[in-house]
């Protein structure tokens, strides 16, 4: 039986807590990890996959849906101590996975601090350096728009750009579960649109939610926020009407 969960790693950030969701699926042979939370949070993902009965080391697959710091921050470490898994991403954001090319973030961010004042630049420049130093990671396997991985009752990419260039989101198709990476949010039980402070070009990000309408979904797990339940064709159609508001 393959089961897929949404696997909660919680941290402090200053004084509040906070927690991301990986996800984690599985049956008696293979097991695949989406995203890997911040660098040095690999024993949290460990003990939070292995307190739902998993473990990376039956791991085939480490899905990166893009590369932002709270998705690949911990994938140096995760390859490191286990070599044999494959990492999969899209080759746009392969290139900023493994540094042959500089985020956007990044840019963006030495962008914005060409522009302060030498008195305000102290939280960019660490922003910045914060970025510098994730471990780049080169990708095993490119996963293109309308791909199926074979295993687990078949994963199929979806190309979700928007809240960055290369971002995918997978459906499990026999489990009708979408992992939606930060193509979308989960806040108090209700579906949301993505950050727009977060999301490079919002109009991609809609199209790529209207994208979402094309599948039977059961439910879906958002990497902040987690699982989703309910009507999700509602859910997608109500977060699709009020885009216009925060546009
Ligand atoms: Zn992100």
């Amino acid at each position: 039986m393959t089961r897929i969960v949404a696997l909660p790693v919680r941290f402090n950030a200053g004084n509040t807590e906070r927690t991301l969701f990986p996800v984690i699926a599985g049956d008696s042979k293979t097991t695949v990890l989406i995203d890997t939370g911040f660098p040095g949070q690999l024993p949290l993902l460990e003990a939070a996959a292995e307190q739902e009965g998993f473990s990376f080391s039956s791991l085939a697959y480490v899905v990166i849906t893009h590369h932002d710091i709270d998705h690949m921050g911990s994938l140096a470490a995760l390859k490191k101590k286990y070599p044999f898994v494959q990492i999969v991403a899209s080759a746009i954001e392969a290139d900023y996975i493994s540094g042959v090319k500089k985020s956007p973030r990044l840019e963006m961010a030495e962008e914005r601090l060409a522009m302060l004042p030498a008195s305000e630049q102290k939280a960019t420049r660490d922003y910045i350096e914060t970025l510098q130093r994730v471990e780049r990671v080169p990708v095993d396997k490119l996963f293109k728009e309308g791909e199926l991985m074979s295993c687990l009752g078949g994963i199929l990419a979806i190309s979700t750009p928007g809240h960055m260039r290369g971002h995918i989101s997978l459906y499990f198709e026999a489990m009708k579960v979408l992992v939606a990476g930060d193509a979308l949010g989960v806040r108090d039980g209700k579906l949301q649109m993505a950050d727009p402070y977060y999301t490079l070009n919002m109009a991609q990000a809609k199209d790529s939610v209207q994208k979402f309408l094309k599948y039977d979904i059961r439910k879906i797990i958002c990497y902040h926020g987690g699982l989703f339940e309910g009507d999700c064709r509602k859910a997608l159609e109500g977060v699709l009407d009020s885009w216009h508001v925060n546009e």
